[in-house]
């Protein structure tokens, strides 16, 4: 009787072990998954390891790569030295990796549009940039003065300098001093700091931007500039002219993938609607005239500058910036590209490739 008590004994001591077990590893596997996802909807489907471990693949390979140049139609841009590399990734919910000369700082340039652009679908509604400016991809070099010319101004877009420099004279505000105001809060709003002008950078290009100053008064001729031409390209000049770290740029970014609130000051920059009309313009504007090739390889909305940097939006999960100065033929930055689109790749981040449901 003892032996036969002690038989069961023994049983259920072992299934209460094994249901224990069992019991545990999917509690164990309940707990990873809630990791990966939060209720607000942010998702973070990868872990600490594999997101430094991309970063710091991406640095190695392309650190030493030379390849392209500095912009050198702003003279302040060609003594930046060429050698600098850094890689940032923020998550929607504000954790940051980085890599590389991550404290170097640099003119925002053509990224500043993206913010300029947010700031007005924010204030004068999405439809207004659409009739005033355009959503158009123009195909054409940057600062290409063809299309402006072809459409009367019309159906351009808010990222190449004439669009641009329209939408910067679009900022709310009765006069210069107003609008430089706007444009500057929108900016550290975006980075979740004080940020600040590059002075050198501002007066160089200040200097030699008669190219833009004659794109304004194209747009002017067929009343396309909603404010003086000639303050409205300055306010612009200054605009590219803000410095910022890498950091910044996917702060900027972050904020955009967290639909318009700053993953780490909390602040509610721009509507998440304004987001969704912001983030179409960078998918098929962001890159000039390889905005096409940027997209067909990436499936990411980004945005670049002749400064060196660029960054990329992960709707909902990060934002990605690298940062080096040297240029390709369309004015975007070479190894900035090729580590973004590394990690895009080795993160699984493209939304276009999905794998069929079994
Ligand atoms: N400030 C620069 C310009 O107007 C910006 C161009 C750029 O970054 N592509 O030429």
């Amino acid at each position: 009787m003892k032996r036969v008590f002690n038989q069961h004994y023994l049983i259920l001591t072992f299934s209460t072990l094994l249901a224990f077990l069992i019991g545990f590893s999917t509690e164990a596997q309940a707990q990873k998954k809630k990791k990966t996802k939060t209720k607000d909807g942010v998702t973070s489907t990868m872990d600490k390891g594999s997101i430094e471990a991309a970063i710091t693949e991406a640095y190695n390979k392309y650190k030493d790569l030379k390849e392209g140049k500095n912009a050198d139609y702003i003279p302040e841009l060609a003594k930046v030295p060429s050698e600098q590399f850094a890689i940032v990734v923020v998550t929607a919910d504000g954790q940051v990796y980085s890599k590389g000369d991550i404290d170097a700082l640099y003119s925002i340039q053509s990224i500043s549009k993206v913010i300029t652009l947010a700031k007005n679908i924010e204030d004068s509604g999405a439809k207004a940039i659409q009739d005033k400016i355009g959503v158009d991809p123009t195909g054409q070099k940057f600062n290409s003065a063809v299309l402006v010319e072809e459409r009367k101004g019309m159906e351009i877009n808010p990222l190449v300098n004439a669009g641009a420099i329209a939408s910067t004279s679009m900022i709310k505000g009765n006069n210069y001093e107003e609008k430089w105001k706007t444009i500057m809060q929108i900016h550290n709003d975006f980075a979740g700091r004080q940020l600040a002008v590059n002075d050198p950078v501002y007066k160089s290009e200040a200097a030699t931007n008669q190219h833009n100053q004659a794109l304004a008064s194209l747009m002017n001729s067929f009343e396309r500039m909603y404010f003086d031409p000639a303050q409205s390209v300055d306010i612009y000049t200054k605009q590219c002219a803000i410095n910022v770290n890498t950091k910044d740029l996917a702060m900027m970014a972050a904020t955009l993938a967290n639909g318009g609130t700053n993953p780490v000051t909390k602040k509610k920059v721009v509507s998440p609607q304004t987001v969704a009309h912001t983030l179409p313009v960078m998918a098929t504007c962001g890159l000039y005239d390889d905005s096409g090739i940027w997209f067909y390889n990436v499936g990411l909305p980004a945005k670049s500058g002749v400064g060196g940097g660029i960054m990329a939006v992960v709707p909902g999960q990060y934002g990605i910036a690298a940062f080096s100065p040297r240029l390709d033929e369309a004015g975007n930055s070479v190894r900035a590209q090729k580590a973004i689109t590394d990690i895009v790749n080795k993160l699984n981040l493209n939304p276009y490739l999905v794998q069929p449901k079994p």
